[in-house]
């Protein structure tokens, strides 16, 4: 007999869970898209967008995935031939990278792992070794949703400065905008990348592109600025149809402003990253009581500043991490998420890795709900791990 059937928990991160208020406000007919409610509706959308990533700068909204944004911000930042300067800390800096490199990047890597932060004096000398000043623009992962290593943005910016190098600062927020503190202005960055089915709550089908004024003063004339995906006149419309380049993603949009709604203005952004930032808390509780008996379980990152707050990668030793996903899902109605980018799918230590998703529409009875799981699954599969994993999350949960 399974126990999976009730609602069913997708803790992978991303799609992320969708409120229903999100999913009820895209169920209607089509809008009027030259007149009327839904321009006013993306008036609001985007103001919110911008406070959400904490700046004053520009929007452009793409109908895309994250790898349409990144694309996105690449045809905006660089023309061929031009230098970036790419930090990886896990999987999506290689992805950003290789984007970069097939539109005609040349791409210098600096790849610190898959478990500890991008390190700011790295960055520090790479600049001060470009004394040409080729490098036009840094890209970082401000979460990296694989490894789930958080690097600290504004410590690569006062890196870059400290070079006295005049070089772009462009992060990829898309796992943690919405989970994650993230100021954008604050934090001196000039290009900042999200999409919608992360801590926006919303289906996967929107990307956006904040970009400052610096940003939008030394990104003119690019030569891979095609008319799709420049920012200018998605930023700047004066139609409403130059907003979107053309069609809106009128569904998309009614979602989209519910979420913003429930984020910014009823929860406030404040309070739901302190929501992530406990939920993430009991999740290593659980580890580190799990692990105490057992030590091939294993949070990924040791370092608790350097761990997102929306996602947690682990280790369970091969082949127990797949099992114990399988037995989640099968079982419990809890779906965890692969281990992406830790080992190749057909190298048998993939079969030890995995991540719990704690991010955008989540509760302290779902994370606590799936941590249970878990532990009924590691005793269902006799998985050796320590006890007391659930006392720890709800000590950690009680004592906010
Ligand atoms: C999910 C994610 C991406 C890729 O987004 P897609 O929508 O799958 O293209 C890129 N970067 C980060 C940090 C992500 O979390």
């Amino acid at each position: 007999m399974s126990l999976a059937n009730g609602r069913p928990y997708l803790a992978i991160p991303g799609p992320s869970v969708m409120p229903d208020r999100v999913l009820n406000a895209m169920h209607r007919a089509a809008p009027n898209i030259y007149e009327g409610p839904l321009h006013d509706l993306t008036d609001r959308v985007l103001v919110d967008l911008k406070t959400v990533a904490g700046t004053r700068g520009n929007v452009a909204i793409y109908i895309v995935n994250g790898h349409g944004a990144w694309e996105a911000a690449n045809a905006n930042l660089f023309s061929r031939g031009d230098v970036a300067l790419v930090l990886s800390t896990g999987n999506f800096g290689h992805g950003w990278a290789n984007s970069a490199r097939r539109m005609g990047v040349t791409v210098e890597m600096l790849d610190f792992g898959k478990s500890v932060a991008a390190d700011p004096a790295q960055v520090e000398a790479a600049l001060r070794a470009d004394t040409a000043g080729r490098i036009k623009a840094v890209l970082m992962t401000h979460v990296d949703t694989a490894s789930s290593v958080k690097s600290d943005v504004a410590a690569i910016r006062a890196a870059i400065d400290a070079a006295g190098h005049p070089a772009l600062l462009a992060v990829d927020a898309i796992a943690s905008l919405g989970c994650d503190a993230l100021l954008m202005d604050a934090w001196g960055v000039d290009v900042l990348v999200a999409a919608s089915q992360k801590g926006l709550m919303t289906p996967p089908g929107l990307g956006f592109v904040w970009f400052s004024d610096r940003a939008k003063a030394r990104c003119t004339g690019g030569d891979l600025c095609t008319p799709y995906w420049d920012w200018a006149p998605r930023a700047g419309a004066t139609e409403f149809w130059q907003l979107f380049c053309g069609t809106a993603p009128t569904h998309h949009l009614f979602g989209l402003a519910e979420a913003l709604t429930m984020i910014v203005h009823e929860e406030g952004l404040q309070a739901v990253w302190a929501r992530h930032a406990t939920l993430a808390r009991a999740v290593w509780a659980a580890f580190d009581a799990w692990g105490a008996g057992n030590p091939e379980i294993a949070l990924n990152v040791r370092d608790p500043a350097a761990r997102s707050h929306a996602v947690t990668a682990a280790r369970l030793g091969a082949p127990h991490a797949t099992a114990l996903r399988r037995w989640t899902e099968s079982e419990a109605g809890v779906t965890l998420g692969i281990g992406l980018g830790m080992a190749d799918s057909k190298d048998p230590a993939y079969h030890g890795f995995f991540r719990v998703a704690h991010m955008g529409h989540v509760n302290a009875h779902m994370t606590l709900g799936a941590l249970a799981a878990m532990d009924a699954g590691m005793k269902a599969l006799g998985l050796p791990h320590g006890p007391g994993a659930l006392e720890a999350a709800a000590a950690v949960v009680a004592g906010r």
